[in-house]
């Protein structure tokens, strides 16, 4: 048995199951069932548990209704998406009538408490192709009327899509109810977390939140329709994705979500930008994290890429700033613009401090004018962004005398907008009529009769006290007001008696009595009367007003995005003068040269220790491998980053840390650094090792820059070897990218005999009985020795440990001595033959020396027959695992013949 109210809730709740419904009960909105163990974890709030009838007892937990703004607000940046449930019809003895009135998800969210200040906030859409092997992707930021789409063509997924959303992180994101699901990374909101993800056409990155679409949501055609419709065209050509029918319908299906939760967001569009992502550099999600890019190692900005170079003091430079360093550019012209505008802005210190000085404090001119657009902008916001205009005149002045094209384009794009804010200094009041009112006086004649009609009133009400005290001789006589009995006079008990005999008693207090007069009935009513219909119609003239102000909005939007591009100009300008940046030289090379490069992180977080620069000298003539060895500590991952941040900088188009650069454009950077477990996905180190090197063979190009620190670390000595090697190789003769390698097979350096385009260097370190000092210096050559235990014992590891380490390791030595003695060092005999598997004497008694049995030869022919670039991940482990147990076979079989021969 349950109550009509329950039937009523699982009704409601059927409809929005992928949201957390608050069900309103008198003074509060109540969750019941899974939905209440969420808010009560996710709130922290008190979970009970609620009869419904004699026989159900669900989980509940509430908050009050005047709380709804915050708890929403916490749970909706948390990834859930709430349904608010309203009781619609008049409590009484019958079931009060409920229905949800708002639904409110991370994508469609506007409240500017509710997003966060300096971060896009994007809702996305991915349509797919119906054999899922191409995609349209679309986006957009609902709080600044960013709208893009773009196509992934068929063979480019999931990589590129879900390189794209990695870039883009949206907060939520759109697919069709028809295909399954992808997977979702670590994701918080449990609401659809019931879907069976069998095929995954891609993986969201952890904080998006997935709404799953019914499927002719993202129908092309009536996407397209409704494209038009809304932009008010009859055809998409003029927004580029007219030919492209899944971006189109990504598109589409934004718009009619939006249409759906909230038609106001939709005023905020008034473009669609197509790009393609090959117009960037790519940048997949591991890069973005192994570079550290927005965030550092421990989360947040601090010891981030972006930690250094965000020096905007806006919120919508800051947005743009988060933009601009995940989209580098590979467009040579417009770079060298972006240096022209800071060669100027660094070469003149005043100019920067003019500019600083102007922008300093200045507010979220792009967010407050998409407020005003979607008429949700209050009085104050209005007169914020007034305010705010008012910086452009003489930010104009300043820019005048700019000389680079792109601070001169910026100067052109800035507008005063004169009409807006004459408007709001004609219509807003900012209590200069000594009255609490919005509209100012003048704005509207009828306002002003009406406020007139009853001045009269008040002030004969305003002398009413001083004039009845007069008239009755009662000194401590008062006049009051309160909302259920309206004006009285107030006299105390001691006084009553000598009251006039025109008051009328309407209410007895303990101490005295309250009385009116017709006369004040007479006037109140007048006032009340008046107000009632002055406050309908400032309301009617404030929504008129927002509506006249929107109408400036496309020009607004302009200067806003001017205001972002010139923030991030002057920021990237002041870290390079601060820090000693140059400007970089670009070309379409395939080369790399850099003088005294710096790490742009690792230099501010030293302490005052001195950053020790180096060169990389890349591609062409220098060698398209760079192979580095050196102990733990001795700085190699910072120089392998350090390459490539300087390249990635100079792409956004900023100077950097370095006494010179020439950089052959970088259409992609790819990164295999660390190990780290994907426990999420099931995936031990090894495999993500090998997964991730996989795709770096398939996808890189002679443009590319490969950066892998340490492969085939997650397995037995010889598999890692044998796999760094074949990379290596491959790398060397079919694919040319630019490559960083840093290892700690000391043998691989040998291959520089064998491969001309590889170049062996090492870190520089003092050795001095048993103690060593890192140089942090790179010098040709190769390391030779790992210094594992000396590194152990800086870290603090028990001296007894230390001790015994260094025995056992000499005792090793020796005996590897011994054996590659007897195995005459196949590998340096290979790299003598120039035939890197078939060495011409046969040595005996080790792996290498077992591979030159004929019983080895299958196992050879298929470890190189193996097209390594051309097999999946999957392929690459069940080969290799195949490969494995042939060796195993092998050696099994050694040692039977070894004991048999005796
Ligand atoms: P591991 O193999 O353990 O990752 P590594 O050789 O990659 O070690 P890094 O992590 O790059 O070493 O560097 C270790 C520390 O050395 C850095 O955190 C930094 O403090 C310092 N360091 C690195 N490079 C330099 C440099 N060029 N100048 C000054 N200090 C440096």
């Amino acid at each position: 048995m349950t109550t009509p109210a329950r039937r009523q809730y699982v009704q409601i709740k059927s409809q929005h199951q992928d949201a957390i419904l608050l069900f309103q009960m008198g003074d509060f909105y109540e969750t019941f069932d899974e939905d209440a163990q969420i808010a009560a974890r996710e709130l922290q709030i008190v979970l009970t548990a609620r009869d419904f009838g004699a026989a159900t007892r669900v989980p509940l937990a509430g908050i009050p209704v005047h709380a709804l703004e915050t708890y929403v607000g916490r749970l909706v940046a948390k990834g859930y998406k709430v349904a608010v449930c309203e009781q619609i019809g008049e409590p009484g003895k019958r079931l009060v009538e409920r229905a949800v009135t708002r639904i409110l998800t991370p994508g469609t969210l506007s409240e500017p408490g509710l997003v966060p200040p300096r971060q896009n906030n994007y809702l996305a859409a991915v349509a797919l192709s119906r054999d899922k092997h191409a995609a349209g992707l679309a986006y957009v930021d609902v709080t600044t009327g960013e709208f893009a789409v773009t196509s992934f063509p068929a063979g480019s997924l999931p990589a590129a899509v879900e390189a794209e959303l990695h870039r883009l992180r949206p907060v939520e994101c759109l697919l069709a109810v028809t295909f399954d699901p992808p997977k979702l990374a670590g994701h918080a909101a449990g609401a659809e977390g019931s879907e069976p993800a069998q095929i995954k056409p891609f993986i969201l990155p952890a904080p998006t939140t997935l709404t799953m679409l019914p499927a002719p949501t993202f129908e092309p055609e009536a996407a397209r329709v409704r494209l038009c419709r809304h932009f008010g065209v009859s055809t998409l050509e003029a927004y580029g994705c007219a030919q492209l029918p899944l971006a189109i319908a990504a598109a589409g299906a934004i718009l009619a979500y939006l249409e759906k939760m909230n038609p106001a967001l939709l005023r905020l569009l008034i473009g669609l930008r197509t790009y393609t992502a090959d117009a960037y550099m790519i940048l997949d999600g591991h890069t973005q994290r192994n570079l550290e890019l927005l965030e550092g190692t421990r989360g947040g900005v601090k010891g981030s890429l972006l930690g250094v170079l965000d020096q905007t003091r806006t919120a919508m430079g800051g947005r743009l700033m988060r933009r601009v360093l995940t989209q580098p550019l590979v467009d040579l012209v417009e770079l060298n613009r972006r240096y022209d505008a800071l060669e100027e802005l660094v070469d003149r210190p005043p100019l920067r401090s003019r500019l600083g000085g102007l922008l300093d404090g200045l507010g979220d001119l792009e967010r407050l004018a998409g407020r005003v657009r979607q008429g949700t902008a209050i009085p104050r916001e209005l007169l914020g962004l007034r305010e705010f205009l008012k910086v452009i005149p003489p930010l104009q002045d300043v820019l005048g005398s700019a000389t680079s094209a792109l601070l001169q384009e910026q100067n052109e794009a800035l507008d005063a907008c004169p009409e807006f804010v004459g408007l709001i200094e004609r219509a807003i009041s900012v209590g200069e009529d000594g009255e609490n009112r919005t509209i100012k006086r003048g704005y509207s004649a009828d306002l002003d009769t009406l406020i007139d009609s009853i001045s009269e009133s008040r002030r004969w009400i305003a002398g009413l006290e001083a004039a009845e005290r007069e008239r009755t001789g009662i000194k401590t006589l008062k006049v009051g007001y309160n909302k259920v009995f309206g004006y009285y006079l107030e006299v105390s008990r001691a006084n009553a008696m000598r009251v006039p005999g025109d008051y009328l008693r309407k209410q007895t207090l303990v101490n005295g009595e309250r009385y009116i007069t017709p006369e004040l009935k007479d006037h109140e009513a007048r006032i009340l009367n008046a107000e009632e219909r002055i406050e309908e119609l400032e309301r009617a003239l404030y929504a008129d007003l927002l509506r006249q102000a929107g109408v400036h909005y496309p020009r607004l939007s302009i200067s806003a995005a001017a205001l972002a591009r010139l923030d991030v100009l002057l920021g990237l300008a002041e870290v390079a003068a601060r820090n000693g940046y140059a400007r970089p030289q670009l070309d379409t090379t395939t080369g790399l040269a850099i003088t005294a490069g710096r790490h742009p992180v690792v230099e501010q977080m030293l302490d005052g220790a001195e950053f020790i620069p180096n060169d990389a000298a890349l591609g062409e003539e220098a060698g398209s491998i760079f192979l580095l060895t050196g102990p733990n500590m001795a700085g190699k991952s910072t120089f392998l980053r350090q390459v490539a941040l300087i390249c990635l900088m100079a792409q956004i188009g900023s100077f950097v840390p370095a006494r010179q650069a020439r950089i052959g454009l970088v259409d992609r950077i790819f990164t295999r650094v660390g190990a780290h477990d994907d426990i999420a996905s099931g995936q031990s180190t090894f495999m993500v090792e090998m997964v991730e090197t996989a795709t770096i063979l398939h996808h890189a190009t002679r443009h590319s820059l490969i950066v892998l620190d340490e492969i085939g670390r997650g397995t037995s000595t010889y598999d890692g070897l044998a796999i760094a090697r074949a990379v290596v190789e491959h790398l060397h003769e079919n694919l040319g990218a630019r490559t960083l390698f840093a290892t700690h097979y000391h043998e691989l350096a040998q291959l520089t005999d064998v491969l001309p385009g590889l170049r062996a260097y090492t870190m520089a370190i003092n050795e001095q009985n048993e103690e060593i000092i890192f140089l942090h210096r790179m010098v040709p050559g190769s390391g030779g020795r790992s210094y594992g235990i000396q590194v152990a014992r800086l870290a603090g590891m028990p001296p007894g440990i230390i001790q015994r380490a260094r025995e056992v390791l000499s005792q090793m030595e020796g005996e590897r001595l011994e054996r590659l003695q007897a195995a005459e060092q196949p590998l340096a005999l290979v790299a003598e033959q120039k035939t890197p598997y078939l060495p011409a004497r046969p040595p005996s008694g080790s792996l290498p020396a077992l591979l030159l049995e004929p019983a080895a030869s299958s196992f050879l022919q298929e470890l190189l027959g193996l097209n390594v670039a051309a097999i999946t991940p999957l392929e690459a482990m069940n080969r290799l695992f195949a490969l494995q147990q042939q060796a195993r076979a092998l050696l099994q079989q050694q040692a039977t013949g070894t004991n048999n021969s005796h």
